[in-house]
């Protein structure tokens, strides 16, 4: 389990995070949503230890996160960055053999274990037919799906991943978010996604965590958080919400044109 207590964090004289209270359970699929520029990324960052807290507490399964190591970390918190900052042109099979580079010993090579493990994955994820491909040569679906075996390989208890949704097409969100909902139910492994689609996050998700200027709004099942006074609370919007016609889980409705 993942908690903060009183968490602050942010950038040499900027505070971003104020005063974040949060758990994070490995059994649940949760969605972390804000307007733009509300933290979310940053709080990713801090969790993942990139960021040292100003103030404050990051529990990771009972233990403070400044006592763990870096690998240790990395056995226990993958991350699938937002698209855009990727540089790199690696054939797919290499990307995902770096999710093993926490298990690597000083100057090892890969074992075979290490290329079993991969290999099982990339015919899992579909993605044996690309493995020499490289990572610029395939759609945003495909890099996603390459992203999330490049985690998997990692072996960890969570999954962060930041906006993975964004600049895919509807089938693709679908696919992709499906994919990390059967990653959590037939791992257990805890998955944090940052995401604007709410309407897929109430579908998919066991929970919803609002971030509104670097504070917490809310947190809790789809239910409890897809109302129209927490949706304004949050955008600034009237919004209206609707149950889904086969799950009944409320979906938001935009608002209508004013002329
Ligand atoms: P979100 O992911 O919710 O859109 P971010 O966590 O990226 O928000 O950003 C929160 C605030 O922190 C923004 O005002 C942003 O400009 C600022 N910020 C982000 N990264 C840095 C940085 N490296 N240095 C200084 N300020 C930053
Ligand atoms: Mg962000």
């Amino acid at each position: 389990m993942i908690t903060t207590k009183d968490l602050y964090a942010g950038y040499e004289n900027k505070l971003i995070l104020k005063g974040l209270d949060l758990q994070l359970m490995p059994e649940n699929l949760s969605v972390l949503a804000g307007p733009n520029g509300a933290g979310k990324s940053t709080l990713l960052f801090a969790l993942l230890g990139f960021l040292r807290p100003q103030k404050g507490e990051i529990n990771l399964f009972g233990k403070p996160l400044a006592r763990y190591t870096r690998p240790e970390l990395a056995k226990l918190i993958a991350f699938v960055p937002q698209e855009s900052f990727f540089q790199f042109d690696y054939s797919v099979f290499d990307i995902v053999m770096m999710g093993r580079y926490p298990y690597l010993g000083f100057m090892q090579s890969w074992s075979p274990e290490d290329k079993e493990i991969v290999t099982k994955l990339l015919d899992n994820l579909s993605l044996r037919d690309m493995k020499d491909r490289l990572y610029s040569s395939l759609s945003g679906g495909e890099k996603q799906r390459v992203l999330i075996a490049r985690a998997l390989a990692q072996q960890t208890r969570y999954i962060f991943l930041d906006e993975s949704l964004s600049e895919l097409d509807i089938n693709h969100q679908v696919e992709i978010i499906q994919l990390l909902r059967n990653i959590n139910r037939e791992q257990g492994i805890g998955i944090l996604l940052v995401s604007h689609n709410l309407n897929l996050a109430a579908n998919y998700a066991d929970e919803l965590v609002f971030l509104k200027d670097g504070k917490l709004l809310g947190c809790g099942k789809p239910e409890e958080m897809m109302n129209p006074g927490m949706l304004k609370e949050l955008f600034g919007l009237e919004l209206s919400t609707h149950p889904h016609p086969q799950s009944g889980t409320p979906n938001l409705i935009y608002p209508a044109p004013t002329v």
